[in-house]
């Protein structure tokens, strides 16, 4: 049976993981109305990815015996700057979420919790991609600078995402 405080730690990133899809579902909306749909699509995709990721720990409590409690999830951020400065703030927050991973693990060490340290290697992988991709796209918006046309040829690169 899964131990306790992993158990209420993993039911914590639940909630973590659901206000990720909803901070980056509350981008998609924002580039959506400022005519970016390639950037507000890569943002869905995004969003979708995280409801996967919390998906992840919910079978994984239950699969071990564990009970998932759902926890309220914060109103995301609801205004925003340039495409920029939002790429920005999804890399700042991957890194906040790597750091959350990093923390279970180090409980999962202290409670000698072995399979749990196998499923978070998952994690621990996902977040060195997820770091990365976001802040890919920053240096590519720094490179488009002021240019419209370097933004538009993103926003139809960044329309051809598929799903993971
Ligand atoms: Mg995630």
């Amino acid at each position: 049976m899964l131990n306790k405080p992993v158990q209420d730690a993993m039911n914590e990133q639940i909630r973590n993981e659901l206000f990720s899809a909803y901070l980056y579902l509350s981008m998609a909306a924002h580039f959506e109305s400022t005519n970016l749909p390639g950037f507000g699509h890569w943002m869905k995709i995004q969003a979708t990815e995280e409801v996967k990721h919390a998906m992840k720990f919910f079978e994984y409590i239950n699969e071990r015996g564990g009970k998932v409690t759902l926890k309220a999830i914060d109103q995301p951020e609801t205004q925003f700057k340039a495409p920029l400065d939002i790429f920005k703030m999804a890399h700042k927050h991957e890194q906040k979420v790597t750091a959350m991973i990093h923390k279970l693990y180090e409980l999962s060490l202290k409670e000698n919790d072995y399979a749990s340290q196998v499923m978070l290697q998952w994690f621990i992988k996902e977040q060195v991609e997820e770091e990365k991709a976001a802040e890919g796209i920053v240096e590519q918006l720094k490179m488009a600078g002021d240019s419209s046309a370097a933004l538009l040829m993103a926003d139809r690169q960044f329309a051809a995402r598929k799903s993971d």
